[in-house]
C-alpha cells in the first residue's frame, strides 16, 4: 500500500553552529507537534523554494484527494520551473512543549540546494517537510551490542539513537569528520565507545571499523553516510565479521558526484533489491 505522508511548512526560529561545518536549524510550524513521533532516526524530506520564489510549492492539501494517497505524484505534478527542490534529512530533535523541531544540516562545501539553502536561512524563512512516517522507520536491528559507523550526514542519527538506548546497552560508534573541530558530544544512558575518524589526517571509516573491538556474537550494525562506503562496511561486516545480513541496517545517505534528483545507478539498484530482500 502506499503510505499517505504529511505535507507542511515549517519556520525557521533560530539557526545555530554545532561545529564550523554543522548547522542546527530549529522550525516551528502547525504540524510537526501531531507529525512527529516519539522514536529515534525520523527521517523526512525538507522542500526548499525555487531561485525566485520565497516560500517554496507544495502540493496543495486536497492533492490526496486527486490523487489518492500517492504524495509523490503530486509533487511531480507541480511544473517543474515552480517543483520544490527536495532532499532527505533527519530529526535531530523535538520538544513537545515548544513545537520546536531541530534539523542538523552538514555544510559540505560541494554545495547542493539543501546546504545553500541553509547556509543563507534566518528566522523566518519557509521551508516544507514532507513526513516523517513510522513507514519509512529504519529498524534498529536488536543486540546486546550495537555498532553505529558514518559520516557527518549520519551524526543527526546516531545521536538519536545514542539518546534513546538504555542504561546497560552497549554501543562503539565510528564516525568520520572533516577535522577534530567537527567532534560532536553525545548523551546517552549507554555504555558508549566512539572512535573520531579525522579526513584531514588520512584516516578513513573502513579502517576504523575493521579495528573496531566488538563482542563475539550479540552485535548488529547500523551504517550510513556517502553510498560506497556505506557498501564497504557492509560487506565487510557481513562477509568478515560473518554478521548476519539482518543484523546489519545499512543506508546510502548521498553519493559522490551525484545528487539526490540523479538518477539511481545500477550498483544504487542493485543494493536497493538487496534492502528490500533483507527487510522480507
Ligand atoms: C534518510 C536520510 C537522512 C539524512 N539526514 C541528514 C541530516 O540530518 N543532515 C544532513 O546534513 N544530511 C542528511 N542526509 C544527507 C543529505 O540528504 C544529502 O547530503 C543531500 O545530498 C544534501 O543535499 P544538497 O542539496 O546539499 O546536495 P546535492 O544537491 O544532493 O548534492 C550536491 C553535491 O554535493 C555532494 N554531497 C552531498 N551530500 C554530501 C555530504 N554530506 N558530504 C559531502 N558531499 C556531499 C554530492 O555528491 C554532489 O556532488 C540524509 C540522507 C538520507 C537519505
Amino acid at each position: 500500500m502506499v503510505q499517505a505522508l504529511a505535507v507542511s511548512y515549517v519556520r525557521v526560529v533560530e539557526v545555530e553552529r554545532v561545529t564550523p561545518r554543522m548547522l542546527r536549524i530549529s522550525f516551528s510550524g502547525d504540524s510537526p507537534p501531531a507529525l512527529l513521533e516519539n522514536r529515534p532516526d525520523q527521517q523526512m524530506k525538507l522542500c526548499f523554494p525555487r531561485p525566485g520564489q520565497r516560500v517554496p510549492r507544495l502540493p496543495e492539501p486536497e492533492a490526496e484527494d486527486t490523487y489518492g494517497m500517492r504524495w509523490y505524484e503530486a509533487y511531480l505534478a507541480i511544473p517543474e520551473a515552480e517543483r520544490p527542490l527536495m532532499r532527505s534529512f533527519t530529526v535531530r530533535s523535538y520538544e513537545p512543549g515548544s513545537g520546536l523541531m531541530a534539523v542538523d544540516f552538514v555544510l559540505h562545501g560541494d554545495d547542493g540546494p539543501a546546504t545553500r539553502w541553509a547556509r543563507a536561512a534566518r528566522p523566518g524563512d519557509v521551508a516544507g517537510m514532507v513526513g516523517p512516517s513510522s513507514a519509512y522507520a529504519r529498524p534498529l536491528p536488536a543486540a546486546g551490542h550495537l555498532l553505529l559507523a558514518g559520516d557527518e550526514s549520519a551524526l543527526p542519527a546516531i545521536g538519536t539513537i545514542l539518546e534513546g538506548l538504555p542504561a546497560g546497552a552497549r554501543a562503539t560508534v565510528c564516525a568520520e569528520v572533516a577535522d577534530a573541530a567537527e567532534e560532536q558530544r553525545f548523551d546517552s544512558a549507554a555504555e558508549v565507545t566512539v572512535r573520531w575518524v579525522h579526513r584531514n589526517r588520512g584516516e578513513s571509516l573502513l579502517d576504523a571499523v575493521r579495528s573496531a573491538a566488538l563482542p563475539g556474537d550479540d552485535v548488529a550494525g547500523w551504517l550510513a553516510g556517502e553510498a560506497g562506503t556505506v557498501r564497504a562496511l557492509r560487506r565487510h561486516l557481513v562477509e568478515e565479521r560473518g554478521l548476519p545480513r539482518s543484523a546489519v541496517e545499512f543506508s546510502g545517505y548521498w553519493r559522490r558526484a551525484l545528487t539526490q534528483d540523479d538518477a539511481p545507478t545500477e550498483e544504487d539498484l542493485a543494493w536497493a533489491r538487496e534492502r528490500a530482500e533483507g527487510a522480507g
